[in-house]
């Protein structure tokens, strides 16, 4: 926050790309400090997928097994086989399964137990190429661009395109991206909600619950798409980015987001919860 952090700050730098044929797909063993889209660009041009729709995510590969990022479809944790994690508590390095990784839509063990410093991270990718390109935003651009499928290289430069429209340019203002998650309710709230507002996306989660789309809510119910207080606002072109476009401070940013949610609790009984992780002190 605006008073600073009174702690150790860890820059992984764990680097190196191990690559293995394994029959059918290959293993790609990763140092936490790799920048994850240096590995999807890399993945992609060895003609090695499953990891192209993730990509121009920002960050390093460590932080891909801590948040589970996703997009367009794909969330790493469908192509993880193994996490290396230091564990700084008890003085061991652990490997950790995909089922030890507790992964769920942003999050994993990692998240809760912030002992776990992840040093590596297994991919598992396939040789042969299966085009996911049923997410909507990808469906529109094979439609605006006329093709019917979208090649391994293709489908990643579809996916830049798409993301360079939706998000500001980090070297002109600074975000952390998508701000909330997509709330995951219940059947019930889902069908309550769908009532009300039936053109809004929904899809179906895990245990029979509803996954809606926090920025259809932002827009569409808030109505607060590219709405700006002073130097913090929800961007333009995507409603759950908020954006800091010069010098707001943390407290600022906490009380626009705060706005935010409330205002989906008092209109329609929905939390939004933060995506992004808060330093406090
Ligand atoms: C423009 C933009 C677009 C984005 N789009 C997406 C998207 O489509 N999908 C998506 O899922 N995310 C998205 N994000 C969020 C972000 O890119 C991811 O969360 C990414 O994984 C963050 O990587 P990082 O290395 O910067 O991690 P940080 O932000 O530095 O860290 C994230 C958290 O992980 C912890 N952490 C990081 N590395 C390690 C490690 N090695 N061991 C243990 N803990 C660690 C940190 O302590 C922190 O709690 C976007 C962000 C931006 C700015």
């Amino acid at each position: 926050d605006d008073e600073g952090f009174s702690g150790l700050v860890i820059h992984m730098a764990i680097v190196g790309i191990e690559w293995k044929e394994e029959g059918d797909h290959v293993v790609a063993t990763v140092g936490a400090g790799e920048s994850w889209d240096d590995l999807v660009a890399t993945a992609v041009a060895k003609n090695y997928s499953g990891i192209e729709n993730l990509s121009s995510i920002p960050g390093t590969v460590g932080a891909s097994a801590v948040q589970n990022i996703g997009a367009y479809g794909v969330e790493a944790r469908e192509l993880i086989t193994m996490v290396e994690a230091y564990d700084a508590k008890n003085n061991i390095l652990k490997i950790l399964t995909n089922e030890e990784c507790v992964f769920g839509y942003r999050e994993s063990v990692f998240k809760t137990n912030q002992d776990l410093v992840v040093t590596q991270v297994q991919f598992r990718l396939e040789k042969e190429y299966v085009p996911k390109q049923a997410y909507k935003d990808i469906a529109l651009y094979i439609e605006e661009n006329g093709v019917v499928t979208l090649s391994l290289q293709e489908m990643r430069q579809a996916v830049m395109a798409i993301r360079a429209k939706k998000f500001p340019d980090l070297s002109q203002c600074g975000t952390a991206g998508s701000f909330f998650k997509n709330p995951i309710v219940s059947k019930g709230v889902g069908e309550k909600f769908l009532a009300q507002y039936p053109d809004a996306p929904h899809y179906d989660a895990e245990n029979g619950k509803t996954k809606l789309s926090a920025a259809w809510i932002i827009d569409h119910v808030l109505e607060m798409k590219g709405v700006r207080e002073g130097s913090v606002g929800t961007w333009s072109a995507q409603a759950l980015v908020v954006v800091n476009y010069d010098d707001a401070t943390s407290a600022q940013v906490k009380k626009f987001v705060k706005k935010i949610s409330d205002a989906s609790f008092e209109k329609i009984h929905i939390t939004l919860e933060p995506e992004v992780v808060f330093v406090v002190t």
